[in-house]
């Protein structure tokens, strides 16, 4: 990973650096905070200004404080200009919070949502923001135009061009939103500023991080925090995917070894870097328990009781068995192995080093399984992909040999061949 995710940590504390309440981010983003810090929402909610002529569109509203509508106005009376249209990430509500005193005062407004047919999930993550019923708030709002946003949609808003993103995993209805003339992204709360998130749902969360990877944004406008740009902004969606693969990785190991209970595996997860502050450590919490329902999921762990967790089934010591553990897993984590497997058998003269080498920056580009570098290597896309991330290409040599040893991976989502890793190798 290139950069610590949890840097803003001094002594289990956040140290957060100050933010102007209001700042020119670009010539057509203004950003306007919500003044709401708090441990969740950090410096405040960011609500984002888009435009450059007299019609603009806000995305998100604050959490409804007097202030903040006071410097939105004030910011409208020094730009000459008015908000058309308010776009929601989320219906948290320090997303939403601010949406009644703004349709009050702008009583044409118009405001785009994302309705998940489910519904809303509020109230799984524990947390303030997440424990208000939306249905409330958006209830004062009864006279408001409510547009449904979908996946894919195109909104064209005064000359800014902005594509909706369905991104779940923070909330069943999160939307990301990709401005097209600054080739930049606005994440909501699926990707922050500072640190990482809280997450409802781990592998809706992780495939809309893929999906937001593949953007390549040179700017991340984030919900919460400062905005991202270069490499960082490039760079973040998968960094975020590193990182929950690494905790994973770890909540797996540890139960491999026999740890059951809640507490220990959270010990044995977070160990030192266990947050001091009660509300982070619920976050700690409950993205660990969204760790270990992802297990669940891809059929590695199992909950035995409210608060104990075990392997799937009864750990073998034989190696072919722990194979067949991993290789029920659906996602890289568990099957970054299978990854250096192809490597080996494509280049089994390289020595180890070269090897991770090798793997390494095939992670850093984003494929995680080997079903994902045959798909790139059918595509004759994987040098140019490589390049473009800063990394030497492979010899055409190498590719050959890889397309050789992955062959068997194209198509064949799901199915992972047992030769893929050689039975030799530990789960690590
Ligand atoms: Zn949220």
């Amino acid at each position: 990973m290139d950069v610590n995710l949890a840097a803003h940590f001094k002594h289990g504390r956040q140290q957060l650096e100050g933010l102007p309440s209001v700042a020119k981010l670009s010539d057509q983003v203004m950003v306007i905070l919500g003044l709401n810090p708090g441990p969740y929402t950090l410096q405040g909610t960011n609500c984002y200004l888009i435009g450059r002529g007299r019609k603009r569109v806000l995305v998100d509203t604050g959490e409804g404080r007097a202030e903040f509508v006071e410097s939105l106005v004030q910011v409208l009376h020094g730009e000459d200009c008015e908000i058309t249209d308010v776009i929601l990430t989320h219906t948290h509500v320090d997303h939403i919070g601010g949406l009644p005193d703004l349709v009050q005062r702008f009583p044409d407004l118009q405001v785009w949502r994302c309705q998940p047919a489910s519904g809303l999930s509020f109230g799984q993550l524990g947390t303030a923001e997440d424990a208000t019923d939306p249905a409330q708030t958006l209830g004062k709002c009864r006279q408001t135009r409510f547009r449904p946003l979908k996946n894919g949609e195109v909104l064209k808003l005064h000359g800014s061009t902005l594509k909706a993103i369905h991104t779940p995993g923070h909330a069943n209805d999160h939307v990301c939103f990709w401005l097209e003339e600054e080739k930049a992204l606005f994440t909501g709360d699926h990707i922050l500023g500072t640190g990482t998130v809280i997450v409802q749902d781990l592998e809706a969360y992780m495939s809309s991080l893929e999906l937001l990877h593949s953007f390549r944004p040179e700017r991340i406008y984030p919900g919460h925090g400062p905005m991202l740009q270069g490499d960082a902004a490039r760079n973040r969606p998968r960094d975020y995917i590193q990182h929950r693969h690494l905790r994973l990785k770890k909540a797996l190991e540890l139960l491999e070894v026999g740890a059951r209970s809640f507490e220990q595996l959270l010990d044995g997860v977070y160990g030192s870097s266990l947050p001091a502050d009660a509300f982070l450590r619920h976050a700690a919490r409950r993205n660990l328990e969204a760790s270990l329902e992802k297990l669940q999921k891809d059929g590695l762990a199992r909950r035995l009781s409210a608060h104990t967790w075990g392997m799937a089934r009864k750990t073998s010591t034989n190696a072919g068995d722990k194979l067949q553990d991993r290789q029920k897993a659906s996602n890289g984590y568990a099957r970054e192995g299978e990854l250096r497997g192809v490597l080996q058998r494509a280049r089994p003269q390289w020595s180890t080093k070269d090897l991770a080498a090798a793997e390494a920056k095939l992670l850093s580009i984003g494929i995680c399984t080997a079903e994902k570098l045959a798909e790139q290597l059918a595509a004759s896309v994987l040098n140019d992909n490589l390049r473009s991330g800063g990394f030497r290409a492979f010899a055409a040599e190498t590719l050959q040999a890889l397309r050789e040893a992955s062959s068997s991976f194209r198509c064949r989502r799901g199915v992972h061949p047992t030769q893929a890793v050689p039975e030799s190798e530990t789960v690590d």
